[in-house]
C-alpha cells in the first residue's frame, strides 16, 4: 500500500489517498475515478508521498541497525567474558609481560590480556610475538 498526498487543483486543497500501487493512481486517475474529497472535482495532482511513509521506512532501517549493532556487543562481551576467566589482566604492562612469557616460555602460565600501543604491537610483531587485537566495551557495572 502506498499512501499519496493529493492536491485538488480546483479548490487547491490536499488530502490523502492510499492506493495499493503507484500504477494504482494513474489507473485511476485516467479513469475519471479519483475526485476531490472537498469539492468533487477530477482536477486531481499527486504531490509528494506522504512523509510518514518515508518516515516509518527509515524506522525500519534504524531498528535493524540497531539490532545488529546488539548482536555484535553481546559477541564482544561474551569473548570479553571468556578473556577474563580464562587470561590475566596485565593491564599497561601488557607488552613487557608478553615479552617475559615469550622469552621464559613458561608453559604452564595463562594466557594475558591488557592495554598495549599500535607501536608496541607492531614492536612485538617484530620480535616474533603475535598478538590479537579486538574491540573491548567498557562495561561500567565493573
Ligand atoms: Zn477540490
Amino acid at each position: 500500500m502506498i499512501k499519496y498526498r493529493l492536491k485538488c487543483n480546483n479548490c487547491d486543497k490536499l488530502f490523502d489517498s492510499w492506493f495499493s500501487s503507484s500504477s494504482e493512481f494513474e489507473k485511476l486517475k485516467s479513469k475519471n475515478i479519483l475526485d476531490c474529497h472537498f469539492c468533487n472535482s477530477k482536477d486531481i495532482k499527486k504531490t509528494l508521498m506522504a512523509p510518514n511513509i518515508l518516515n516509518l521506512k527509515q524506522k525500519k532501517e534504524n531498528e535493524f541497525k540497531n539490532k545488529k549493532n546488539l548482536k555484535i556487543q553481546k559477541k564482544i562481551l561474551e569473548f570479553q567474558n571468556f578473556i577474563r576467566d580464562n587470561f590475566e589482566n596485565v593491564g599497561d604492562d601488557f607488552a613487557y609481560k608478553a615479552r617475559s612469557l615469550h622469552y621464559n616460555s613458561k608453559t604452564n602460565t595463562k594466557g594475558i590480556y591488557g592495554n598495549a600501543t599500535k607501536k608496541q604491537i607492531s614492536e612485538l610483531k617484530d620480535e616474533g610475538i603475535e598478538t590479537q587485537i579486538f574491540p573491548w566495551i567498557e562495561n561500567k557495572k565493573n
